[in-house]
């Protein structure tokens, strides 16, 4: 393997080039940074080099580790992570001390990076330890630490040196919020030095001039001050002291990675800047041994990456869509409109009146002007996208699309009618989706003549935002209306998960519980503050009470009713339902209302709780302790995960997972039901489960599947990661 190559030139200037093999982005691993290594050296011993150009060969310059290597990085323990750091360390320090002499600081050799495009994670770090930093005017570029998104942070020295460069406070956007930057705004940020045409040349010119005083970083010479002040500097104090309980207002203390960051910069900022680094490689050692950090690098990257790449696509031809027919134009199908002309697909989107089409046209004008407005879109952009969406009544206008998403009405006998009509016009090999939430893919197949190509597509809403789709195979789907779908959601850059056919599907069936069991409490007269609480101190982005009210407590009457009609004596939510239907008599119906169990100002701002909650269900004296409200909330949703699995809805864990982070936004940190009950182990998480059930009902009873895994020592992702399928 060869990912770094050194070239010298006449004038003494030796580029070296990464450029990963078989890759389309360079990525480094622990070879890599050895190859680069034994270039730097050769670079610094050789009296003809006088200095240093390090660039790619591809279109990019690098996208940050291999999270691979990361994650294996623990088979050597902490011992292996922090000697693994340590020597990433060692070879940045090499790069920015260049050979000078430890005392004059003179001698050394420059050593610049020329940017063409993308650089993120070590692919920042690196460059930040070179003397000086050139990238290509590129727009596209995208140049920031991204590493706290997946769970982690810059551990390759960026922490440490950003923190130097810009003070506590500029770089904290860039470490704790992992914000990217094109080249302009990364230079007006003062991450990279120069933005031009050509960097590579910029650099070589610069790097033939450079004098031994630009090669000594402000933390290597005499008087260094952070910038905005250290720790114990009045207006440093200050900054750490705010970040701390931001930090902790923001992440409830929950995610390791923010915590672990925010003591290397802290600790890092009270100590000489080798120190520091062995600080930061601490830290990082210690993140990496928290089961946190790999469960979210396992779901939120690696897992997440391979099923958008098709991991569970069957063999089939390629199935891009050309030409989409969307039945339906309100909100949901005026979102798919948006996001698929996007994606640059034609669509025909239909609805019973002209002026109802138009109006589901009209959604993505909306969306396209305000992107405008932000700059995030251009007039011939927005000209471009609406000229791909024809809003019709005329089914006619079906003809040669190769792929329909109904989104009528949830109403059995409205949906098999326009399956029959556009079925009567499109071509015989086109695939059929409908977005149904409830009802049985199987059931609306009937309607079509050709059920082998007859599929669930489930968006969530808003289409625009929410990055997870279901797939759902009926019991006579085929593997080309699976295929199709796949491809269909990897041309709109979502993620797709693929379940098999039964109620509620994978994602509803597992959040609707995790509301009712919130509602269930305030029944209980459990104080609705701690039922929220104690949801966003596990991690839930929301509460079940302020979930019931962004999707309304009218659809949760709907879904009682019809459950209710389908389940008779044996269905077990009445202590819900009258929550529910009392709030909905009081037209509290959530926040579309502007009441539900908070109160809404007039403009729709969420308020507080309803204090009417209280004189309708009492608060109980005793209040039960939070641990068991934790619980409550997190078990009820994991067990229906392990009850999909077990019943073969759900057919890999990986999509359990992947599907509830970004589906219903199941405690990311966990890296999701699976991992969390790994996490915890099965032993335990069946003890809990079984206690639960014993208090309040077999809602809570142990799946076999997990008591199977306690007898036999298993976890779901196994000592290797490796993924458990359904039997
Ligand atoms: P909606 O009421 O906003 O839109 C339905 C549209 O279908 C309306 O514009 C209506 O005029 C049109 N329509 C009805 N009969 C038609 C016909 N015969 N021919 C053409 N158009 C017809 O509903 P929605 O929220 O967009 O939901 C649509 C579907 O998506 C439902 O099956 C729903 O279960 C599902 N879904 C909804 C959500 C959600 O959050 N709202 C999420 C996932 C899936």
């Amino acid at each position: 393997m060869t990912d770094f190559t050194m070239k010298k030139d006449a004038d003494g200037v030796a580029l070296i080039t990464w450029d990963a093999e078989a890759k389309s982005m360079n990525v480094l691993t622990m070879e890599g940074a050895a190859e680069l290594s034994a270039l730097i050296d050769e670079a610094l011993a050789d009296a003809s080099v006088k200095g240093v150009v390090l660039t790619s060969g591809k279109k990019d310059f690098a996208g940050g580790m291999d999270l691979n290597v990361i994650a294996g990085m623990k088979a050597g323990g902490a011992q292996g992570v922090f000697d693994g750091v340590m020597g990433l360390h060692h070879l940045l320090r090499k790069i920015e001390l260049a050979g000078m002499d430890a005392k004059t600081k003179k001698g050394g050799k420059p050593i610049a990076t020329a940017l063409p495009g993308t650089a993120l994670g070590i692919g920042l770090e690196l460059p930040l330890a070179t003397h000086r930093i050139f990238a290509a005017d590129n727009p596209k570029a995208k140049i920031g630490l991204p590493e706290i998104m997946v769970g982690i942070f810059p551990g390759g020295g960026g922490t440490t040196r950003l923190t130097r460069k810009l003070g506590a406070m500029m770089a904290a956007p860039f470490l704790l919020e992992g914000k990217l930057s094109d080249p302009t705004k990364a230079k007006a940020a003062g991450l990279i030095d120069e933005v031009v045409a050509d960097p590579v040349a910029a650099a070589r010119e610069w790097v033939l001039k450079a004098t031994d005083a630009d090669l000594v970083k402000p933390w290597d010479a005499k008087g260094y001050k952070m910038p905005g002040g250290e720790p114990y500097h009045p207006a440093g104090f200050m900054t750490f002291v705010g970040a701390s309980a931001m930090v902790h207002g923001k992440t409830m203390g929950v995610y390791p990675a923010a915590k672990a960051l925010l003591s290397a910069v802290y600790e890092g900022a009270l100590v000489p800047f080798d120190t520091a680094l062995k600080i930061e490689a601490r830290w990082f050692t210690n993140l990496l041994m928290n089961p946190s950090s790999s469960a979210m690098i396992r779901s939120l990257f690696i897992n997440k990456e391979a099923l958008e790449k098709g991991a569970n696509r069957p063999e089939a031809p390629d199935q891009t869509v050309k030409k989409l027919g969307i039945l339906g134009a309100g909100m949901m199908g005026a979102g798919i409109a948006y996001v698929s002309a996007m994606a640059g697909i034609e669509v025909v989107l239909i609805d019973n009146a002209q002026d109802a089409a138009e109006r589901g046209k009209a959604y993505s004008t909306g969306l396209l002007d305000k992107a405008i407005s932000r700059r995030k879109s251009t007039e011939e952009k927005k000209a471009e996208v609406l000229a791909r969406i024809t809003a019709t009544t005329d089914y006619a206008a079906l003809q040669g699309c190769d792929l329909i998403v109904e989104a009528v009405f949830e109403d059995p006998t409205v949906k098999a009618d326009v399956t029959k009509r556009a079925e009567a016009v499109i071509p015989g090999d086109a695939i059929f989706a409908t977005n149904t939430s409830t009802l049985p893919i199987s059931g609306l197949a009937k309607a079509s003549a050709r059920p082998e190509q007859f599929i669930g597509i489930h968006f969530f809403s808003p289409v625009d935002k929410m990055l997870l789709v279901e797939i759902i195979k009926g019991k006579e789907t085929g593997p080309r209306a699976v295929a199709k779908a796949l491809d269909f959601v990897r041309q709109i850059r979502k993620t797709p998960i693929v379940v098999n056919d039964a109620r509620f599907f994978y994602a509803n069936r597992c959040i609707i519980p995790y509301i009712n069991e919130g509602i269930r409490m305030v029944a209980e007269g459990v104080s609705p503050v701690l039922i929220e609480n104690a949801a966003k101190m596990m991690g839930m982005p929301l509460g079940p009470l302020q979930l019931v009210d962004e999707t309304s407590i009218d659809l949760g009457v709907k879904i009682a009713k019809a459950t209710r009609a389908a389940m008779g004596d044996a269905y077990p939510d009445g202590a819900i339902d009258e929550v529910i239907f009392k709030l909905a008599d009081a037209g509290r119906l959530g926040r579309k209302a502007k009441a539900g169990f908070y109160d809404y100002d007039e403009a729709g701002k969420r308020q507080g709780l309803w204090s009417g909650i209280a004189d309708a269900w009492p608060e109980a004296e005793t209040q039960p302790d939070l641990t068991e409200i934790q619980h409550r909330l997190m078990f009820i949703q994991s067990l229906e995960a392990v009850r999909a699995l077990e019943e073969g809805v759900l057919e890999d864990i990986r999509e359990g997972d992947v599907g509830a982070i970004l589906g219903w936004g199941f405690a990311p940190w966990s890296g999701g039901p699976f991992s969390w009950l790994d996490i915890m182990g099965a032993e335990r998480a069946a003890a809990i489960s079984g206690d639960l059930a014993a208090k309040f009902g077999p809602r809570f009873a142990v799946p076999k599947l997990l008591s199977d895994m306690v007898a036999k020592g298993e976890s779901f992702y196994g000592p290797e990661g490796a993924a458990h399928k359904a039997a």
